[in-house]
C-alpha cells in the first residue's frame, strides 16, 4: 500500500460568539449541507443544547437524534449502522469531548461531513482531525476527520461549569511542554518539525497565559479567548498532520493517570499538572506554568486533582511507556520511583 499523502485538513466555517447556535441553518446552507442530519448528543448535553439544535435544524432538515453515553469503538459502530440505515447525509455532534469524538470518527468511517458544536471548552478536540476513544479500557488517539464547520456558542459554553473551562486552559498551557518535547526529538532524532504548527501552538498557549486573570472573571470575553485558543490548537495539529504540536510528555502522563487512577481528573486538568512536571524535567521555567494555572483556578497538585499521590508517582514512572514512538523528555531522564517522587515533591505536586 502506498503511504498516505500528508495534507492539512481544516474546518471551512467557524462561527464563535453569543447565541450563534440559532445560525446553524445558515451555516448548513453556506456549506451546502442538505438532506437528513444525524444529531449526536449526550444525555446531559441534549438538555443544554441538543434539544434546541434539533428544534432549529428540523425547520429545514429531516433529523434523526442519537444519544451516546461513551466514546468507544462500539458506539462508533452503532452510529455508522444508523447512518447507513437511515440515509443520513451529514452529522452534527453537539456536546462535550466524547460526543464530538464519536461524531468525528463516524464521519471519517462514512465519508460524511460533520458539524462540531461544543457545549464546553474543556479540550482541544473541538476542531482537530484527531479523536480519542476508549478501547479495552485504554484511551487511544485515532486519526479522524476535521469538522467542516464549528459552531461555538459562547452563551452555552459560559453556562457550563467553570471547571471545564479551566481544564481547557490546562490543555492549552500544556502546549509549552509538547513543543519542547517536539524540539527535543528534532534535535536528538532529527524528527521533522513544522515551524508554523509549533509557532501557532505556542502562540495559543501564550495568549491563555497572558489572559489568565481575564479568564478567571468568567465573562464572555474570556470564554471566547479560550474557545479560539482551542480551535487554533486543533488547527496547529491539522497543519502538522499529527497531534505532535499539542501532545507530548504531559499528555503521556495524563493518559497514564487515566488508566492507573481509580477516578481520574479531567483531561486538561491532568495535562496542566503534567506540564508543570515536564517543564521542571526540561529544566525550564515550571513555576510560570504553575502560576498561570493558579491564576486561572486550575489544579496544580495532587490534592486539587483529587488523586492520591501514589497514583501520580506510578503514572509518572509509566508515562514513558505510552506511545513509545513519540520521543519526549521522559526518554531522556528515565525516571525511577525514587526520582519520580522527588520530582513531584520539588514541584509541589505532592507533599
Ligand atoms: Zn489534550
Amino acid at each position: 500500500m502506498k503511504p498516505r499523502p500528508k495534507f492539512m485538513q481544516l474546518p471551512r466555517s467557524v462561527l464563535v460568539g453569543k447565541n450563534v447556535l440559532r445560525r446553524v441553518n445558515f451555516v448548513c446552507d453556506d456549506l451546502n449541507l442538505n438532506g437528513k442530519c444525524l444529531v449526536i448528543t449526550g444525555p446531559n448535553t441534549y438538555k443544554i443544547a441538543g434539544k434546541k439544535l434539533c428544534n432549529i435544524l428540523s425547520k429545514e432538515h429531516d433529523i434523526e437524534l442519537e444519544v451516546i453515553n461513551e466514546a468507544s469503538t462500539s458506539e462508533v459502530e452503532r452510529i455508522v449502522r444508523i447512518v447507513n440505515k437511515e440515509g443520513i447525509k451529514f452529522i452534527a455532534g453537539v456536546g462535550g469531548g466524547r460526543v464530538i469524538d464519536v461524531a468525528k470518527l463516524a464521519s471519517k468511517r462514512t465519508a460524511l461531513e460533520f458539524l462540531s458544536i461544543p457545549t464546553a471548552a474543556s479540550h482541544d478536540g473541538i476542531a482537530s482531525s484527531r479523536a480519542s476513544l476508549k478501547h479495552n479500557k485504554w484511551s487511544v488517539s485515532k486519526p479522524a476527520r476535521a469538522p467542516l464547520g464549528v459552531i461555538a456558542d459562547t452563551d452555552i459554553i459560559q453556562n457550563a461549569p467553570y471547571r471545564l473551562l479551566a481544564s481547557g486552559c490546562g490543555d492549552i498551557i500544556s502546549k509549552y511542554t509538547a513543543i519542547k518535547d517536539w524540539e527535543l526529538s528534532n534535535k536528538v532524532n532529527g524528527e521533522e518539525i513544522s515551524e508554523y504548527a509549533s509557532a501557532l501552538s505556542l502562540m495559543t498557549a501564550k495568549i491563555i497565559m497572558d489572559s489568565s486573570k481575564l479568564i478567571r472573571k468568567k465573562e464572555e470575553a474570556g470564554v471566547r479567548k479560550v474557545v479560539k485558543a482551542l480551535i487554533s490548537s486543533g488547527v496547529a495539529m491539522s497543519i502538522a498532520g499529527s497531534s505532535r504540536p499539542g501532545s507530548g510528555s504531559e499528555h503521556k502522563f495524563s493518559h497514564a493517570l487515566d488508566t492507573i487512577a481509580p477516578s481520574p481528573a479531567l483531561h486538561g486538568e491532568q495535562c496542566g499538572v503534567g506540564s508543570i512536571i515536564m517543564m521542571y524535567l526540561h529544566k525550564s521555567d515550571w513555576e510560570r506554568i504553575r502560576t498561570a494555572l493558579r491564576n486561572i483556578g486550575a489544579p496544580t497538585n495532587a490534592g486539587e486533582l483529587g488523586i492520591d499521590g501514589e497514583y501520580l508517582i506510578n503514572a509518572l514512572v509509566r508515562a514513558k511507556d505510552i506511545r513509545t514512538s513519540r520521543y519526549t523528555i521522559l526518554d531522556e531522564v528515565n525516571l525511577t520511583r525514587k526520582t519520580a517522587k522527588e520530582t513531584l515533591k520539588e514541584t509541589g505536586v505532592i507533599e
